[in-house]
């Protein structure tokens, strides 16, 4: 795509389009709570793209922060170093709070909303992803703005998303979106951190990510905020990468929707979606963020997926990670290469007894016949 691709344009051409909300737009610094002045104008401008016939999905952080007041919690702590039960108990209050404030300025402009909470375990199971897409498909279809945060209430540390960057493109790939715009308090990605270094400059359009863009991203993460750049980039790979376009632009004044939508704001930047002709169930696969282990490959095995094949345990001479029937596990060459994804025949335990022998053998060791392929080809999908 050409140099001129702006961030409007790809805006405008979407019809469904998921917006994140960081925590520093939709919260006061000082903790005194919610700047409901800034949600009336993001409620005006949701409702006025609503009339130009787009669908609009929010993904919303600042429980957290909103209760950190009933919890004690300093307003000088980083998120990142409060105690994850404290954390999960200000969210509980927090939550309530939040979604009261988008109630209040939504419903002034005549929108429904529904307050929808998700975790990283239910988007990573496929059934409980269909069943989250349909819920949020029967809202969106009767006009309902799903508004979606993470359930930090049940989240433990190692199934989190975390940050609601990656939880926003996962929504977007979860409901077919066009688009996610990532709205927080940085305009974009910069060549090196622009706080630090005078001669940074800001970077407008990513073709294709790349380790430089990673880099560039670095790891620090300002104030009551989460994620940082890192966050946005990794979820513009999620995103990208299925074929949805992210957008990082900064929400701090009012009305940035219509800014960004009439070209008053132009300072963004834009990763293009890749383009992607995987099924559904691929797209979900390929943007697990936690697979539940691996299959390592011998040559032979690696050279007959490429070609097409499905993985039969005779070429796989090692597993790792404990994970059952049906579980998204990782594809490894045996020089830890990732070669790709795929949904696992076989729960680890019976994986192990098997993997090294021909699949005829299957129906003698396991004392039942099942699948002759550890992972179907239909259900992997293999890395560029
Ligand atoms: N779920 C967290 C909250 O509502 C936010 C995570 C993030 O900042 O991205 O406070």
């Amino acid at each position: 795509m050409s140099s001129k691709t702006r961030t409007v344009d790809i805006l405008k051409s979407c019809q469904i389009l998921v917006i994140k909300i960081g925590t520093a737009l939709v919260t006061q610094s000082d903790g005194s709570g919610v700047r409901q002045g800034w949600l009336d104008a993001l409620a005006e401008d949701v409702k006025a793209l609503r009339e130009r016939g787009m669908q609009v999905v929010i993904v919303t952080s600042g429980a957290v922060a909103l209760g950190r007041k009933a919890l004690h919690i300093d307003m000088n702590t980083p998120p990142t170093a409060i105690p994850l039960e404290k954390k999960q108990a200000a969210s509980a209050v927090g939550q309530y709070h939040l979604f009261h404030a988008y109630h209040q300025s939504f419903a002034h402009q005549g929108l429904e909303l529904a307050q929808v909470l998700l975790t990283m375990s239910e988007t990573e199971n496929w059934r409980m992803h269909l069943n989250a897409r349909a819920t949020l498909g029967a809202l969106m279809v009767q006009g309902i703005i799903p508004v979606i945060n993470e359930n930090d209430t049940i989240s433990t540390g190692e199934i989190r998303f975390g940050d609601n960057d990656r939880l926003a493109a996962r929504v977007a790939q979860m409901i077919d979106a066009d688009a996610v715009l990532l709205l927080s308090t940085t305009d974009g990605l910069y060549t090196d951190h622009p706080g630090h270094n005078p001669d940074a400059t800001h970077i407008p359009l990513v073709e294709k990510i790349t380790t430089e863009h990673v880099k560039m991203a670095g790891d620090a993460v300002p104030g009551l905020s989460t994620g940082g750049m890192k966050s946005k980039v990794e979820a513009a790979q999620a995103a990208t990468s299925t074929g949805i376009h992210l957008i990082i632009a900064d929400g701090l004044e009012k009305h940035v929707l219509r800014d960004v939508f009439e070209e008053f704001k132009t300072r963004t930047t834009a990763f293009l979606a890749q383009k992607s002709t995987q099924t559904a169930k691929k797209r979900w696969m390929s943007a697990h963020l936690r697979p539940k282990g691996a299959y390592i490959l011998d040559k032979g095995a690696s050279k007959a997926l490429k070609s097409g094949k499905s993985l039969l345990p005779v070429g796989v001479m090692a597993l790792e990670g404990h994970f059952q029937r049906g579980d998204v596990i990782e594809i490894k060459h045996f020089n830890g290469d990732r070669l790709g994804m795929g949904l696992s025949a076989y729960s680890s335990d019976d994986a192990q007894k098997i993997i090294g022998k021909a699949s005829d053998e299957i129906p003698s060791i396991l004392g039942y016949a099942g699948r002759s392929e550890l992972i179907h080809r239909n259900d992997m999908v293999l890395q560029d």
